[in-house]
């Protein structure tokens, strides 16, 4: 931190609303630049995104997810029980006004505007970590930068991904083509076709994304935070200020500030204060093979399946898929996960297999909820960071930090307000 961003008022008490990676780091930058902060989380951890992701950083992130393309290959999705999307009863409340924005926000201008966003936090992702972990050499070394890798089973999906990569190229990453025989050399031994892959060189991963939050937890502890395991229920509000915050068992917690950063229960949350945030739960879920026979050294991204596989501490983790509705319940998506990596490994020994589930916080456009309430002087959001709010969260709490102490946030924020929906 330069002398600039260390300069502001007297640090202020702050309560955030959720524990997840996006609350962990928002929280440790706080409490490094001499806040009081206290996270109030429902828990459990093995229920969030964050504990489900993949735990990339920066592989494809400024492909926002909708696009004019996606809605007419829907119902072919649906019909393939390994599709990358599926829906499944119950369907999240604001289904049709959620689709209905999400159309518009696929289109072409619309769909620019949220690749600069996209790109504006997630370019920055990898050095925004090394920044904020700084003092934290044991979370540090989670993280590894060994880059990326597209998988093109076929030379259609290569041809479908061309423009994707044309994109990704106009905002500067650096991508190097690889044909077939060089994804062999790299990759272990396939059980099915390869037609080439594409290397996002400035990517990373983290090892152990449990891990990682359990560290940021404890340092948030050391730097004299306070964690409250409840579920917050609602606000008291005088004026334009929330006074505080009502928690399940009734008590009411107060604070200078309230950082919203609660993922996918956050959209609730915003209602209360007003806003309309187009935002479900995109339910995701990873697998982790302990002591597998077969292991990558690089992240690999099976985009039209919908899935990566990454290097794990505990062994090899595949994830992704994406699921609207069903209330968490992954058992279809974690059967099609092992399914996938069989297809692409063939039989593969292991002696263990863990799995986790977590509700992406998907908006319509793609984009977060980053900055001031329009509405209450002292609420900040930090939420719906969707499919890369890993790699975002390094720079969103920098952010949120600067936002807190009253300095002028060092990235430009005008995309995220959450009165754009
Ligand atoms: C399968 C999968 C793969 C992914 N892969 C990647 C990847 O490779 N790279 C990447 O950058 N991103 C990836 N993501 C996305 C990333 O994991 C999420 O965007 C990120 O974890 C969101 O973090 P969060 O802290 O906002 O939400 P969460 O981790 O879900 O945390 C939210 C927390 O808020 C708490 N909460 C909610 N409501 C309340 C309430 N009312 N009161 C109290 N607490 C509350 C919850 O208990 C929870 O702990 C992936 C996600 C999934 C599911």
């Amino acid at each position: 931190m330069d002398k600039e961003q260390s300069k502001g008022p007297e640090p202020k008490s702050t309560l955030l609303v959720g524990g997840g990676i996006v609350g962990l780091a928002s929280a440790y930058a706080l409490a490094r630049d001499g806040g009081q902060v206290t996270v109030i989380d429902q828990g459990p951890i093995e229920r969030r995104a964050s504990s489900a992701t993949a735990g990339i950083i920066g592989g494809s992130s400024v492909i926002p997810w909708a696009s004019s393309r996606l809605w007419p290959r829907v119902p072919g999705h649906l019909l393939n029980r390994d599709g990358p999307l599926r829906v499944s009863y119950p369907w999240p409340r604001n289904l049709a006004g959620y689709v209905a924005r999400s159309v518009l926000s696929g289109r072409s201008i619309p769909r620019q505007k949220s690749s600069a966003g996209l790109a504006n936090l997630g370019l920055r992702g990898w050095d925004a970590w090394q920044s904020l972990l700084e003092g934290l050499p044991e979370a540090r070394q989670m993280f590894e930068q060994n880059g990326c890798l597209f998988f093109y089973a076929t030379p259609e999906q290569r041809r479908a991904d061309a423009a994707g990569n044309a994109l990704r190229r106009s905002f500067g990453m650096d991508l190097s083509e690889l044909d077939a025989g060089e994804m062999k050399a790299i990759l272990p031994p396939l059980a099915c076709d390869v037609a080439g892959g594409v290397r996002v060189n400035a990517a990373g991963h983290v090892l152990d994304p449990i891990g990682l939050q359990q560290c940021l937890r404890a340092a948030v502890e050391a730097l004299g935070g306070r964690f409250i395991a409840q579920s917050v229920a609602g606000f008291e509000t005088v004026g334009q200020r929330v006074t505080s915050i009502t928690t399940d068992d009734g008590a009411s917690h107060a604070a200078d500030a309230i950082v919203l950063c609660a993922g996918a229960g956050s959209r609730a949350l915003a209602a209360q204060l007003g806003h309309k945030v187009q935002m479900i739960p995109a339910w995701g879920a990873s697998v982790t093979f302990t002591n597998p026979s077969v292991q990558v050294t690089a992240p690999l991204l099976l985009q039209s399946d919908g899935i990566a596989v990454t290097p794990s501490k505990s062994g090899l983790r595949v994830s992704g898929l994406l699921q609207l509705g069903g209330g968490g319940k992954a058992d279809a998506m974690i059967a099609t996960l092992t399914r996938k990596v069989q297809h692409l490994f063939g039989v593969f020994s292991y002696t263990d297999m863990l799995s986790f589930t977590g509700a992406r916080p998907l908006t319509a456009d793609s984009l977060p909820c980053l900055g001031p309430d329009p509405h209450f002087q002292n609420v900040f959001h930090n939420f719906g960071h969707g499919h890369w709010g890993l790699t975002q969260a390094s720079t969103s709490a920098l952010v949120i930090s600067d936002l807190v102490r009253d300095r002028t946030p060092r990235i430009d924020i005008s995309s995220y307000g959450p009165d754009r929906f």
